[in-house]
């Protein structure tokens, strides 16, 4: 992970955010190929999810055709939005801070062992997993009780790594930073949206909130986009677009930032298929990040317990992918696909809604009034072959573009031997991202600066450059060329050489395979195309 890191930085994938001047937690940028990283997943979810549907047709484990819109609605919203969506109330995570270091931890996810040593019993805390976890305990436990590293065996261990959840009294709790005990806070609610204020006056009626998820906005523009298309159920609205959340403990690189992006789906049936169109985008999803290239194994569709659903949902599965940053044998969520009901709808409608038994019923306040009152618009939607009038149900597939393009690096990252020039095996760092997110499709390269290779290469640039982002390079050897591509993911290179001056031919150089081949020179943007697309194939 921590070569990945390097290399991110060193190349121009991603930037902390305002590093210049000490940077900002939970932020991030990206540079130059990181943009275009980030741009190519966003346009491969968005084409095979949005354009290039085809709603005449009924996809492989669909239920029925169906048809795909998109929408791109604002960052700030109208505040009732998040009231009756339920993030005003209960979008929090619970923190416990630390009176002696004023550090600041996410409850649930500060965990620790009881270790005791002269009569006393205390337990350790520690932010860090797995091994590393068990590791630092004891490195604080020993500090705690004044002992070396080969008196470790004095020290009396009670329990395996639990979470800080299963502690009681914090009295005799040493905080992942403290040096004294028992300095923990109780643990506290805090609301994870992002406020501020709309217009010049800052008072309590001015606050608003910027979006910590996208899909509130397709739900308030269900009518809008009913009433302004031909789109009839089954049919599904996208939206892309930032999302911020204040999350309390920020990490593992862009994993968990306060900024991010995401890529969600809303998609509208009929309250009886929606098990069915459930289970096709439950598996569609998950069919989609191994199409862009992350290995089976370490993705896994996992199926959320009963007691881990949302109050409203009927069911959720996560797509996750085992992040190296992970302790072994953990994975970190990709995408939530969830069976939402009716909730949002409804919501929307009739104000903020609380389970009742197998019930959502409309909360009310202290007065008997609803807590939160709905648009009173009507979201039903009217079936005109069958004269039916309902409220639809909603799968929405929800995604994190970061998250994304931090998986696909993981994955793509990879150190190899390879021969150089000489057939010497040398050792190269190369990232074998899938050519459709690559930033740079196809690298051109003059074997060597004279005998007109430079005019013939730059003519070849010249022709590829407006269907595909591509690089020219004529500086150094040609090995060390081929390595820089490597190292930032190029899947191919084109050399024109001394024979390009005979037969009008170039090599074209494979990152995976490290194949070579010779293709026309007039060939070259249709081989390109061919090869991104897996419609052409590698003569011999
Ligand atoms: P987590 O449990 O990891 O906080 P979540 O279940 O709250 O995630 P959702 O509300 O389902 O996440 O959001 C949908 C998607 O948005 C996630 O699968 C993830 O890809 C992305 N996402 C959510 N929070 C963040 C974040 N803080 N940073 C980056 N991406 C995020």
């Amino acid at each position: 992970m921590d070569a990945l890191v390097a290399l991110c930085k060193r190349r121009g994938f991603l930037f902390q955010s305002s590093e210049i001047y000490g940077g900002l937690n939970g932020f991030w940028d990206y540079g130059p190929l990181g943009v275009e990283l980030k741009r190519n997943i966003r346009e491969a979810w968005w084409y095979d999810n949005v354009t290039s549907h085809n709603e005449l047709v009924v996809p492989p484990g669909a239920p029925s055709a169906f048809q795909m819109v998109g929408i791109d609605s604002t960052i700030i919203m109208h505040p009732q939005v998040w009231k009756c969506s339920g993030h005003y109330d209960l979008f929090h995570d619970y923190m416990v801070d630390c009176r002696e270091t004023k550090k600041r931890y996410r409850y649930d996810q500060v965990q620790g062992r009881w270790v005791e040593y002269n009569g006393q019993r205390i337990f350790v805390a520690t932010e860090a997993v797995g091994e590393e976890a068990v590791a630092d305990v004891e490195h604080k436990a020993l500090r705690f009780f004044n002992l070396r590293t080969k008196e470790a065996d004095r020290l009396v261990w009670h329990s395996p790594l639990v979470s800080l959840t299963t502690v009681e009294d914090f009295s005799q709790v040493l905080a992942p930073d403290a040096k004294t005990l028992g300095t923990l806070t109780p643990p506290r609610e805090f609301n994870l949206m992002f406020k501020t204020y709309v217009g010049a006056l800052s008072g309590e009626e001015n606050v608003a909130f910027l979006r910590p998820e996208t899909a509130q906005g397709i739900f308030v523009n269900f009518k809008n986009v009913l009433d302004s298309t031909r789109v009839k159920i089954p049919f599904g609205i996208a939206q892309m677009g930032k999302s911020f959340r204040n999350e309390i403990t920020p990490r593992y690189f862009t994993f968990r930032s306060r900024e991010f992006e995401q890529m969600e789906i809303e998609f509208f049936c009929r309250p009886e298929t929606s098990r069915a169109w459930y289970e096709y985008w439950r598996q569609r999803r998950f069919n989609w990040y191994i199409s862009l290239g992350l290995a089976s194994e370490r993705l896994r569709l996992r199926d959320h317990s009963p007691d881990e659903l949302s109050h409203y949902s009927c069911g959720t599965a996560d797509v996750e992918y085992a992040f190296p940053f992970l302790a072994p044998g953990d994975f970190g969520e990709l995408e939530g696909i969830a069976h939402r009901g009716d909730f949002d709808l409804r919501s929307h409608m009739e104000g903020k809604l609380i389970r009742k038994g197998n019930e959502l019923v409309l909360e009310l306040g202290p007065d008997g009034q609803p807590k939160y009152r709905g648009s009173g618009k009507d979201l039903t939607y009217f079936d005109e072959e069958t004269r039916e009038r309902f409220i639809p149900h909603v799968i929405e597939p929800s995604a994190g573009a970061d998250r994304a393009a931090l998986a696909f690096l993981c994955e793509a990252y990879a150190e190899d031997m390879v021969p150089d020039e000489k057939g010497v095996p040398t050792k190269r760092v190369v990232l074998r991202l899938h050519p459709r997110l690559a930033p740079i499709k196809v690298a051109v390269f003059p074997l060597v600066k004279k005998d007109g290779m430079p005019e013939i290469a730059q003519r070849i640039y010249a022709d590829l450059k407006p269907h595909f982002n591509c690089f020219y390079d004529e500086k150094g050897a040609v090995g060390r060329r081929y390595r820089r591509q490597d190292e930032i993911g190029t899947p191919y290179c084109i050399t024109v050489d001394s024979q390009t001056l005979q037969d009008d031919t170039v090599t074209v150089r494979d990152r995976d395979t490290l194949r070579q081949w010779r293709i026309k020179v007039d060939d070259c943007v249709e081989v390109i195309r061919g090869l991104i697309r897996g419609t052409y194939t590698v003569p011999g």
